[in-house]
């Protein structure tokens, strides 16, 4: 009797070769979203995070965004050991927390600590869209909050990126609190003539909006950003009446003043560099 494996072909090593090969390429092959077009994930990371064909922005985890505005082995981390606590016991939390935890290799939603942007300190916060929707659960709010603090003990103006789908429902009032527990600390900042620029970028919304995204000196957006406290359709709901064109885009909040300047991502890091020199020079004159 012939035996089936007669006509398979011999594994070989270079059949192994060109398997780990076609892997390699798969992993470095990168699909933009909107116009689809194919690149490498090293074409569109020096973009600027942005595919090269049509400029659409990627989503940045908080560690890429870090690793890409910072000056090369500047950045400190602080407060990493804060981890969340399930303390309502909100059905499903704990699984939610952990899938988060796995998929980012993040404890929490928000990494914070002092750096260099072109040769300027600051302390610097960057929310991670990634773990459960950039949602402000008590650790978050801890970490931002200690994090202004510590700034305001060194005299150091502090960065901010925010992305955020608001307070973090599975932690109820905790979460709800931080919001004037950040409040505070920033007005505190602010009180010792220190800057705070706030970066707002897609999407910024819920309790973030209504505590620190809208609470700094100078208010930054990234373009065509969805910035707002409560989502289109519910106000639409509310208030029964249909909302205008572009409503709640960077834009629309630039032309009613409720951001400062809107900034490409690749003029970020140069924008910020400047602000920073600007208020350094200013504070020791
Ligand atoms: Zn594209």
């Amino acid at each position: 009797m012939i035996s089936k494996d007669l006509f398979k072909k011999p594994n070989n090593r270079l059949e192994g070769e060109q398997d780990a090969a076609k892997a390699a390429r798969q992993a470095a092959a990168w699909q933009c979203a909107e116009c689809k077009a194919n690149a490498t994930r090293d074409a569109m990371t020096a973009n600027d995070y942005a595919c090269p064909r049509c400029g659409a922005y990627v989503s940045m985890t908080a560690r890429q965004r870090v690793q890409w505005l910072t000056d090369e082995g500047s950045f400190r981390e602080m407060d990493a050991e804060l981890l969340p606590v399930d303390r309502l016991r909100f059905p499903e939390y704990a699984a939610k927390l952990e899938k988060a935890q796995k998929e980012t290799g993040e404890p929490e939603g928000v990494l914070t600590g002092t750096a260099a942007i072109g040769g300027e300190p600051c302390a610097l916060f960057v929310m991670n869209p990634m773990f459960i929707m950039g949602s402000m659960g008590a650790v978050v709010g801890e970490k931002i909050t200690r994090l202004f603090e510590c700034a305001t003990k060194r005299r150091l103006p502090v960065v901010g990126y925010t992305v955020s789908g608001g307070a973090r429902i599975q932690e109820g009032m905790f979460s709800l609190m931080q919001m004037a527990k950040t409040s505070g600390a920033v007005l505190r900042h602010g009180e010792a003539g220190l800057l705070y620029v706030v970066v707002l970028t897609h999407p910024t919304t819920g309790g973030v909006v209504a505590s620190f995204a809208m609470e700094g000196d100078v208010i930054l957006a990234e373009p065509k950003a969805l910035i707002g406290f409560a989502g289109p359709r519910v106000i639409e709901q509310t208030m029964r009446q249909k909302l205008p064109a572009g409503f709640q885009r960077a834009e629309f909040l630039l032309d009613k003043g409720f951001v400062d300047r809107i900034v490409p991502r690749k003029d970020q890091k140069q924008e910020l560099r400047l602000l920073l020199t600007m208020h350094r020079r200013e504070a020791n004159r």
